[in-house]
């Protein structure tokens, strides 16, 4: 197979940049429904300008590139180890290239790979069939929606929802709760995978499996299939809407299968993807390697916008002009529901960072900053950087540490996205600074914005945990946390909880 290497190369670089017809017509057809004037409606804007100008520019879509899945079918006599093999070369070019983020870190010593490959990393799953050809998909899941996975054991008691039972109607209070619970910490709107029964790790993998069909696809199983329309329909009536900023599209997809289960254990194992939602397959030719056909998509057809040329996020002249670094008054200044345009200086930082500036002291001053929770695709030009991708990721891993960085260090501003808790709000209250919410996943939008100047800890944490200092220009954000208690996130929680009583009682 001469061309296996280069076929897979094809893929993961495709499969990094450019989203299948399918996601990009819900996408597409939810950004159309959505108020755009509304939080969530501009959230879908710079969403939708996002997928199309990473397809352009063959940027990732979103910085982080996920955790790779391969499931594979072969022809008996194919040699599975070579192919493995060549996948991997394939994943570390892709990756040198900048089209994957260095995303593999040693688990206990949380060292990067540096090239996306480690034990358990990439994970392959190889069948046989009887077919001649060879079938390779590839999914990309990023972090911040394989956190929101969540595994029910029924009969079980749920927040807002009440009691779950072995039954059909204790399956869908399930994967409803599974909805509510991501808010916007997954980057909605989502996409579900989920299998009812098998144990608990087939449970999961099966779950991840039904992320491989087609949105557009219909279950050939009536029961599952009407139970799929009945989750999308009553998910979107709870509100939680694009990045949980409350609105009328909160899910695009919803896959069902079923798996048998042990009399005793009742598990119903839901996968949730985010609106990066990347999925691609080829079919290959056995001899050569050579791609025959990709599936998913009609090459033959052009790749369909998101977003109509010329259209996308638009200033409405009512975003206030943050100057960094941020004083005290400017941000008490600043409410919830604010769009503010960054210009100046900000510092990025993330798990490693978080646990460094605890234990140590920054190698920066922070003085009235804005630290950025975000792991960049950073790639080399002569001495400097240039950022490839760069938006926020998930901020509530961070808060155990950010109230006392926000006490120790003086940050007027931390930036990422999903919103944060209690702790952090009380001391934002406290010291005087606010939460910025970038929108999740809009990796090429926000790098556009952002020109890198210096970084701090590249040797000790590598290229996604180090601290990156950026010079920005109008980056756009939004106010979900302020300086007087409020939180954005509190209340959509709250308000979507009461819609989740009404769609379980059939009130809706
Ligand atoms: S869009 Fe959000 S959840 Fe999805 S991979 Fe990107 S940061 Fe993670």
């Amino acid at each position: 197979m001469q061309f296996f290497r280069d076929s897979m190369l094809d893929l993961v670089i495709e499969t990094s940049t450019n989203l299948p017809p399918d996601v990009r017509q819900a996408m597409s057809a939810a950004t159309r429904r959505e108020n755009a004037h509304s939080q969530a409606g501009q959230a879908l804007a710079i969403i939708g300008q996002n997928i199309d100008m990473a397809y352009q520019d063959e940027g990732a879509i979103c910085q982080d590139t996920g955790f790779l899945t391969f499931e594979i079918k072969t022809p008996v006599g194919v040699n599975q180890i070579v192919m493995k093999r060549e996948i991997q070369d394939a994943i570390a070019e892709a990756t040198k290239r900048g089209k994957l983020r260095p995303n593999s870190v040693d688990s206990i010593t949380g060292k990067n790979s540096g090239n996306n490959l480690g034990p358990g990393t990439p994970a392959f799953h190889f069948e046989q069939w009887e077919k001649p050809d060879v079938e390779v998909r590839l999914l990309l899941k990023g972090g911040g929606c394989e956190n929101k996975n969540i595994q029910y054991s029924v009969p079980c008691t749920l927040d807002h929802l009440g009691r779950a039972d072995r039954d059909l109607a204790g399956v869908k209070k399930c994967i409803l709760h599974a909805v509510w619970q991501a808010q916007g910490q997954g980057c909605g709107p989502g996409a579900l995978g989920v299998c009812i029964g098998s144990d608990r790790a087939s449970g999961y993998h099966h779950a991840k499996l039904q992320l491989f069909r087609s949105l557009d696809d219909t279950n050939p199983d009536p029961v599952l299939a009407q139970l799929e329309q009945e989750v999308l329909a009553d998910a979107n009536k709870l509100g939680v809407g694009a990045m949980g900023f409350g609105g009328t599209e909160t899910l695009i997809g919803c896959k069902i299968t079923a798996a048998n289960r042990l009399p005793a254990s009742f598990f119903v194992s839901v996968a949730y993807d985010c609106w990066a939602f990347r999925r691609l397959g080829v079919l290959l030719d056995a001899d050569t390697g050579a791609i025959k056909q990709w599936l998913y998509r009609d090459p033959s057809r052009p790749v369909e916008r998101v977003m109509p040329e010329g259209e996308g996020f638009k200033l409405t002249g009512h975003e206030i002009r943050l100057e960094a670094p941020l004083t005290e008054a400017a941000v008490r200044a600043l409410k919830v529901g604010d769009v503010v345009l960054i210009n100046g200086p900000m510092v990025t930082g993330r798990d490693a960072a978080h646990s460094y500036l605890l234990h140590y002291d920054s190698p920066c001053d922070l003085k009235g900053a804005i630290l950025y929770h975000c792991g960049p695709v950073m790639m080399r030009e002569g001495e400097g950087w240039r950022v490839a991708a760069a938006g926020p990721t998930t901020s509530i891993r961070e808060e155990p540490y950010e109230a006392d960085i926000i006490k120790r260090y003086g940050l007027r501003a931390v930036m990422g996205k999903g919103g944060m808790g209690k702790k952090t709000l009380a001391a934002l209250k406290e010291f005087g600074a606010v939460y910025l919410h970038a929108i999740g996943g809009a990796a090429q939008f926000y790098a556009q914005c952002l020109k890198a100047t210096g970084v701090d800890l590249l040797d000790k944490l590598g290229v996604p945990e180090a601290m990156w200092h950026f010079e920005a220009k109008d980056f756009v954000a939004i106010v979900t946390m302020d300086a007087h208690g409020n939180s954005l996130h509190e209340d959509v929680a709250t308000t979507t909880g009461l819609e989740l009583e009404k769609v379980g009682a059939g009130k809706a």
